[in-house]
């Protein structure tokens, strides 16, 4: 479905964030992809989902293909046409408009109206809090609801491929192991998953695939169960001595 092919990316001409990634996303899979601050995690997000030019950043070299077609080149709304979304690191939700109201921000793409009904009742079925809270404004929600709302709000536009930018940031491990619930019930549901974590703990639970990044390249990959036995993840990313 995705497959990312010897990527280079710079900012700026000088930084290089991404040096020659090869990745490979299956249909119908969660893959996570790990690494301390800098591997170029959310760089790869980016290039993915057509935001890196906002960022000023360039693919120097290397192919980006999803269902066949190049994304290099592409921006945001074009991705998302495809079936691709991003739920950016930090949630962005839109504090002052209410909770239905950033749920319907996030189907505006598709002029479909029995589409977009279906896919709020998708997203209230799986987030009761959000149908509760329907009319409160954003602000006024938890930083775990504030997650839940901004995959909400991804889910709107019915993705093929849902992009998660750290979604346990800041939040609770009671709350992070929701999100690690809600993330294997969307894939349950049909939509393939690319998870960039920190907390290798959720993301290795959930993943069918998992990639550790390391200043930009490839260090390990493999199936996530296996890579959670490796020396290396335990060491670096489970805390394990
Ligand atoms: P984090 O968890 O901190 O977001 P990350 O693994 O997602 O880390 P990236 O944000 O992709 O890493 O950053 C990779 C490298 O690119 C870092 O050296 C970072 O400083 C640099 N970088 C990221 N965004 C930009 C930008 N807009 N301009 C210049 N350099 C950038």
């Amino acid at each position: 479905m995705l497959s990312i092919d010897a990527l280079h990316v710079t900012y700026g001409g000088a930084v290089q964030a991404v040096r020659g990634v090869t990745m490979e996303v299956p249909d119908g899979k969660v893959v996570a992809v790990l690494g301390s601050n800098g591997a170029g995690k959310t760089t790869l997000l980016r290039t993915i989902s057509g935001t890196l030019r906002l960022h000023r950043g360039k693919v120097d070299a290397g192919t980006v293909r999803f269902d066949g077609t190049d994304l290099v080149g592409r921006d945001a709304a074009q991705a998302v046409r495809l079936g691709l979304v991003q739920v950016p690191e930090g949630r962005r939700i839109f504090g002052r408009l209410t909770v239905e109201e950033n749920l319907r921000a996030g189907g505006m793409g598709n002029k479909d109206k029995t589409a977009k009904a279906k896919a709020q009742d998708r997203v209230y079925d799986m987030f009761p809090v959000l149908k509760e809270r329907s009319s409160q404004r954003g602000a006024l929600l938890s930083g775990g609801e504030q997650q839940m709302l901004a995959i909400g709000r991804a889910l709107m536009a019915s993705p093929k491929l849902l992009l998660l930018d750290e979604p346990s940031l800041g939040l609770a491990p009671r709350i992070i192991g929701q999100i690690g619930e809600v993330i294997a019930e969307i894939n349950r549901q049909g939509t393939s998953v690319l998870l960039v974590e920190q907390n290798a703990t959720m993301a290795l639970g959930v993943a069918d695939l998992a990639y550790v990044l390391d200043v930009g390249e490839v260090s390990l990959s493999g199936d996530a169960q296996e890579l959670a036995q490796t020396d290396e993840v335990q060491r670096l990313y489970l805390g394990h001595d």
